[in-house]
């Protein structure tokens, strides 16, 4: 018998609705056609982009970001996000080529690129934080297109539920987790379990919504 599909869902910030993962970017792309146009916009070229956990498909984002921003922007962004722990290192790898902030090697380039010179609708590519405890992320370009928009530089079109990890011994679902117990399950905890846990408060990180929890020091 085939295992069970989990499947994930999350939420459209456009109009709040709830949505399978498979049918978001369906729904986003009349969803957006909704929406009012806000005063003093302008047209402006947009890429519309998937973002998930490599390794990780439970935590996803759809982002709208401007072609005319550059790499540099969408790595803060994810940083902001989903991944800042305590400053590491972080490139993309589209095509092969790998776009850090500091190149070291004569085939990299920098971030200063703009998204237009080096994304098409349909690629996917891909960004590591941290080249110790990486967190691998999947990017897909869903589409490209123009919208009358205002303000921030990238908006998040939609983002995952919280999946719902359980604690590892009395299976409800876990808050915290003890970084010196973090290896195996019984470091996943939920409130009650953790009161009683041997490792005490200082080695517990909150299980925050990003696919870097209980990564590091990431506290969200
Ligand atoms: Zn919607
Ligand atoms: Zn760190
Ligand atoms: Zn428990
Ligand atoms: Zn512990």
């Amino acid at each position: 018998m085939a295992p069970e599909k989990v499947v994930s869902s999350g939420k459209c910030s456009l109009c709040g609705g709830v949505f399978d993962k498979s049918v978001m970017a369906t729904h986003l792309r009349s969803c957006r056609k909704k929406q009012p146009v806000p005063e003093k916009s302008k047209k402006t070229a947009v890429f519309h982009l998937l973002v998930e956990g490599r390794y990780q498909p439970d935590y996803w984002m759809h982002l709208e970001i401007p072609v005319n921003a550059t790499l540099d922007t969408l790595d803060r962004f994810l940083r902001d996000t989903w991944l800042e722990c305590c400053g590491h290192m972080s490139e993309f790898e589209i095509r092969g080529t790998r776009f850090t902030v500091r190149p070291m090697d004569m085939d990299d380039e920098g971030m200063d690129v703009k998204l237009k010179d080096v994304l098409e609708p349909k690629m996917a590519f891909f960004h590591a934080y941290d080249f110790g405890s990486t967190t691998d992320l999947k990017l897909k370009v869903i589409s490209e297109y123009e919208i009358d928009r205002t303000g921030r530089k990238v908006h998040i079109l939609a983002r995952n539920e919280p999946p719902v990890i359980p604690c590892g011994l009395c299976g409800k679902p876990a808050t915290k987790i003890c970084m010196e117990c973090s290896y195996s399950a019984k470091g996943w905890l939920c409130d009650a379990c953790a009161a009683e846990h041997q490792c005490g408060e200082e080695a517990f990180l909150p299980v925050v919504n990003s696919p870097r929890t209980g990564v590091c020091g990431y506290a969200g």
